[in-house]
């Protein structure tokens, strides 16, 4: 079995999740040689066995191995090395069409197919997986992606994929690579309803190192938006023995950093809304005597602004061994309407009509406690009316002082809301696109110091740091040149 991922999900970008982003835009003003290697620069690779691996690779490499399979995760650019004897080719994808929010936004605006679609779409028409396909070798696709596949029925069939499957799989992978092997019949898109979600004891330990030492410390959300695919999975936090067995894996391959994987990392182990102290504590305690530096995946405002004095006490663990760390936030909307309607818990313990009162104060608190938020807002929700857009622009004007970035992104039809319409570019009205040009001169305005932060103490990187000036500079200029095209 042999297991990979295209090029924009195989790199570290140099070690900073934020570059990640990148991947979503689409070839662009740089030179798409230039633009590659410092956004997404391949991982390095031993004999192309990948040094490391997404996260979700690694977990399904982990199942596999446990139920005996014979696997080996390796570099795109080195399967050809490896696909002779290949029974089964497991390619893991995050957003294979571009059509997840921040890639379909970037998509729309500037009409181009962005880069990680691009890679995906390379890699499956690579003459490599042509020809393994040719000797008989079967396709699984899986990962966050997956659900994408049922917005482009055609492209499986066209590009011989042989099985999607789709939710937590470490339940069925094994059983599904079986019947391939035994040339059982299997559909084409295979979906893991809630009742075959693993439990925490299903669930395995990573066995080898996963980039830039991501870890889960949970899965599942408690606060149920209807926006949202994760709310509809049960909610399980890992013990600390499990956190810590995974973490050690990834420092013994010298991997000196970790990021701590959850919808919400501020509520480990809490079974409500309510960050529960001694838990939270203690992890970090433990991941700090282990790690030389730490991000979050995500966290919620509601969680941070309900309990500021335990905050505080984790950044100061934190900020012991770094200047700062970093986070995705969804702030999605600054209409207490809105908020009421489709998140209603997403503010909880406070009420939902008092979220963007919830939005300053865990903002204000990230700020004075050196957490920087890349936040999301929704463009587009069903329902949205001008009066929404406005409060949401007006929260945005209050967000100023606040380091951060605040990406808008389209509304996608997903959880509760997957039978919504898709927001489309042309749908965009003038105060829209003003939302849109206020979020890009927020984030020009902290960019610059967000690099030096993000690239401080590290003499050897000195020079991606001004090739990110230059570019955020360029972007700047170009968004300006849009700006006053479109706002005219
Ligand atoms: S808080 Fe985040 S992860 Fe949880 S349901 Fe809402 S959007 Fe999804």
């Amino acid at each position: 079995m042999v297991l990979t991922s295209d090029r924009t999900l195989m790199s570290n970008y140099h070690n900073n999740e934020f570059l990640g982003f990148g991947t979503c835009a689409p070839p662009n003003f740089i030179p798409e040689w230039i633009y590659s290697f410092f956004f997404f620069p391949s991982i390095k690779s031993k004999s192309g066995v990948s040094i490391a691996a997404p996260y979700g690779l690694r977990k399904a490499e982990a199942q596999l191995l446990k139920e005996g399979f014979n696997v080996i995760t390796v570099n795109p650019e080195n399967l050809g090395d490896y696909v002779e004897e290949a029974k089964i080719i497991g390619v893991h994808t995050m957003d294979p069409f571009g059509i997840g929010p921040a890639s379909s936004t970037l998509a729309a605006i500037l009409k181009k197919e962005p880069y990680l679609a691009k890679h995906f779409r390379g890699l499956l028409d690579s003459s490599v997986v042509t020809k393994a396909k040719k000797n008989g070798a079967k396709i699984i696709i899986g990962g966050p992606g997956a659900w994408q596949f049922r917005y482009r029925p055609k492209f499986a069939k066209t590009h011989g994929i042989d099985c999607v499957v789709e939710g937590e799989a470490e339940n069925v992978l094994g059983r599904l690579f079986r019947a391939f092997l035994d040339g059982e019949d299997i559909p084409e898109h295979f979906t893991v309803d809630i009742r075959n979600s693993p439990v925490l004891e299903d669930i395995p330990n990573i066995v080898n190192p996963s980039i830039n030492g991501l870890v889960e410390i949970g899965r599942g959300c408690c606060r149920g938006c209807e926006f949202c695919n994760v709310t509809q999975r049960p909610l399980r936090w890992y013990q600390y023995e499990k956190i810590m067995c995974e973490i050690n894996v990834n420092v013994a391959a010298g991997m000196n950093m970790c990021c701590l994987h959850a919808e919400d990392v501020m509520l480990y182990g809490s079974r409500s809304t309510k960050p529960n102290d001694e838990k939270l504590t203690n992890l970090h305690k433990l991941v700090m005597t282990k790690t030389e530096s730490l991000s979050w995946s995500h966290c919620s405002l509601a969680a941070v602004a309900s309990n500021p004095r335990l905050f505080s006490k984790i950044s100061e663990i934190v900020r012991e061994k770094q200047a700062w760390w970093g986070a995705e936030v969804g702030i999605e909307t600054g209409s207490p309407e809105i908020a009421k309607k489709i998140m209603p818990a997403k503010a909880h313990p406070f009420k939902a009509e008092e979220w963007p009162e919830v939005v300053q104060a865990g903002m204000g608190l990230m700020h004075d406690n050196m957490l920087i938020p890349a936040c999301t807002l929704i463009v587009g929700l069903p329902e949205e009316r001008e009066a929404d857009i406005l409060k949401t622009m007006e929260l945005v004007d209050d967000l100023k002082g606040i380091r951060s970035l605040i990406v808008p992104l389209f509304f996608v039809p997903l959880g509760k809301l997957q039978h919504e319409d898709w927001f489309r570019k042309a749908e965009m009205t003038e105060l829209h696109k003003q939302l849109l040009f206020q979020c890009a001169e927020h984030d020009f305005a902290w960019l610059d110091n967000l690099i030096d932060l993000a690239f401080a103490g590290k003499w050897y990187v000195r020079f991606l740091k001004e090739f990110y000036k230059v570019f955020t500079g360029l972007a700047k200029r170009k968004a300006r040149q849009v700006e006053v095209s479109v706002l005219r």
